[in-house]
């Protein structure tokens, strides 16, 4: 016997035990077919099978309006950064970005690398404690595509509606919030998100695009860049990372058995506000860096009241079985990651030792 740790690791994150059990019990012999997934052709009935499955699965909980497609890239969202201009951005157009935190920084880099670039708004100043008001866009009908990142890992904060664009192609980078809550996919041209938090691990990075816009893509690039490589040939051009995407499929199949992405936001509005409350009634003891209106679901991030208490805070937290809870070197101070796999029990727990840290050192 074991004990599962409290993991709130930001990403690779927790996944969930049954979602682990399963994938323990099928790797050795997958399906009756004496072998594990890992070990099957990518070109075979099998691995096909739950390749198509993770995709419908996801159209499903996504309720996907017809006219868009799944692609199951590698390179991480990362990769993304670059891929996007490269296949959107010609030459005498310019792209908008909102810069909402360290990642929606990078993505503006690369793109910066590749075509014009511009800022339609930043939360920099105050250290990205909030996300832009839909007013405060500044971008026009020229504009080549806006991007946003919807949850900011980092920092703690998320979009809690999105822009509506119009004619201007919307793109997201959801790597840290991608099935934590309903949306409308439709206001979108193209999602992506690194698996590592809400899909899976590592490894594959999904991709929902839509079909006009793919279509506007640029033909010349290299073939393992191109968008329309990947939608032509069912994400099977090469060889796809297919533990990692069979992992996905498990993970969609338990949100789904969960009770799907309505069941999960109510739970994960539960989790976060055990800990948002741990903050709230602590009297400034821990003071959260996001501002209430902007707060994550999947990243709360507090601050102490001096760099060693937080030191002895997250020390005794490691003693208590707590894991992942540092905060990132540009923030400081502490973050839990409440993903969707982490348990309620979890944060029932941090909320607990919150509260007991508090009484003792306040
Ligand atoms: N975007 C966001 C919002 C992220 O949280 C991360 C990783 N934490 C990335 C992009 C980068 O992802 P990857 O490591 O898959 O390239």
């Amino acid at each position: 016997s074991f004990k599962r740790a409290y993991n709130f690791n930001a990403g690779p994150a927790a996944l969930p035990l049954t979602v682990l059990q399963k994938a323990q019990a099928e790797l050795l012999d997958f399906s009756d077919t004496g072998m594990s997934i890992m070990e099957h052709s990518h070109r075979g009935k099998d691995y096909e099978a739950v390749h198509n499955q993770a995709i419908e699965l996801l159209k499903e909980l996504l309720a996907m309006p017809s006219g868009y497609d799944v692609l199951f890239l590698q390179g991480g969202a990362s990769l993304q950064f670059a891929m996007l201009p490269m296949n959107f951005l010609p030459a005498g157009k310019k792209a908008g970005y909102v810069m909402t935190g360290v990642w929606s920084e990078k993505a503006y880099k690369e793109a910066e690398r590749l075509g014009q670039v511009f800022v339609a708004a930043s939360a920099q100043e105050g250290n990205y404690r909030r996300i832009p008001a839909a007013q405060e866009l500044q971008y026009d009908a020229s504009t080549a595509y806006l991007h946003i990142t919807s949850n900011n890992t980092i920092y703690g904060t998320e979009w809690q509606e999105f822009p509506d664009t119009g004619a201007v192609p919307l793109v997201a980078d959801m790597s840290s919030d991608i099935l934590s809550r309903p949306f409308d996919v439709s206001k979108f041209a193209l999602i992506y998100a690194g698996a590592q938090k809400n899909l899976g691990p590592s490894g594959v990075t999904v991709v929902i695009i839509r079909r006009d816009f793919l279509e506007q893509a640029d033909k010349n690039l290299p073939t393992m860049l191109k968008y329309g490589t990947f939608a032509k040939d069912n994400s099977m051009y090469n060889t796809p990372p297919t533990f990692s995407i069979y992992m996905v499929k498990l993970m969609l199949e338990w949100v789904k058995d969960q009770g799907g992405l309505t069941a999960l936001y109510r739970r994960n509005q539960d989790k976060a506000a055990l800990l948002y409350d741990a903050i709230d009634a602590s009297h400034g003891f821990y003071t959260g860096h996001a501002q209430p209106e902007a707060r994550s679901l999947m990243n709360v991030t507090f601050r102490l009241p001096s760099p060693e208490l937080e030191k002895k805070f997250l020390d005794q937290a490691k003693k208590e079985g707590f894991v992942g809870l540092s905060g990132h070197r540009s923030v400081g101070g502490c973050r839990a990651s409440t993903y969707n796999a982490v348990p309620i029990e979890s944060c029932q727990a941090l909320q607990a030792m919150m509260l007991a840290f508090q009484q003792a050192n306040a």
